[in-house]
């Protein structure tokens, strides 16, 4: 990645100072130095957001960034430590949404509810309230509100929930018959409960279109 590209450059310029080399000028000058060009780089910013050239506010956040990375490697700090930092708080915002889940109190299992698969990130249960002989709710123990709550790095999540459906619906005798897997996402589609679940449904025929 370019950063890690750049960062390496200004950690070789510190190691290495070189005479017509910005970074060991800067650097050289000491931490006083960098943390004064970072104020005036921001306030560039401030000043160029405020113009109507796009490109303008580019080239300045460009500047600011390059210069904290300057006060990164004054700091001894990398990418990863930055980067680690803003992925906590990230994962604790969306912590904090759990309280009151219904399914996040059955993971605890806080409430007890009829679990019938478990591993390290699925579980299964049987509905409350069945539609079908079979009614299966496959949740991640990840508390997502809806499927648009979806990043990247839940794609290996969502393929573990098929793949725990595909297990139970085995188990239960309806692979071969059929079944259906539905996740329903917000109010017109009828989600009830905002922790991604899929519906296992299956012991009888099923119609199409879905009401
Ligand atoms: P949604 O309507 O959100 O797609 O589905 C929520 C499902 O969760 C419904 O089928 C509902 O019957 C089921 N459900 C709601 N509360 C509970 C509960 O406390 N335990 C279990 N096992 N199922 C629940
Ligand atoms: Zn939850």
């Amino acid at each position: 990645m370019i950063l890690d590209d750049i960062y390496g450059v200004i950690l070789e310029r510190r190691r290495n100072p070189s005479p017509d080399s910005y970074v060991s000028a800067l650097t050289t000058k000491g931490k006083d130095a960098i943390l004064k060009k970072i104020g005036e780089e921001a306030a560039e910013v401030i000043i160029a957001s405020k113009g109507l050239d796009k490109q303008q506010v580019i080239h300045e956040m460009a500047d600011l960034w390059f210069h904290c990375m300057v006060l990164m490697a004054e700091e001894g700090l990398s990418h990863s430590d930055i980067l680690k930092e803003l992925e906590d708080r990230f994962n604790k915002k969306k912590e904090q949404d759990t309280s009151g889940c219904i399914f996040c109190n059955i993971i605890s299992k806080e409430t007890p509810a009829g679990i019938i698969y478990e591993d390290e990130n699925v579980m299964a249960l049987e509905d409350i309230n069945p539609q079908a002989p079979l009614h299966v709710l496959v949740i991640p123990k990840k508390h997502i509100p809806t499927s648009l709550g979806l990043i990247n790095r839940d794609n290996e999540l969502i393929g573990q929930l098929f793949q725990a459906a595909n297990k139970i619906a085995t188990e239960r005798g309806v692979a071969e018959r059929g079944f259906r897997l539905v996740m329903n996402t917000n109010p017109e589609a009828g989600q009830s409960v905002y922790h991604i679940h899929l519906h296992l449904l299956g012991g009888r025929p099923m119609h199409w279109p879905p009401g």
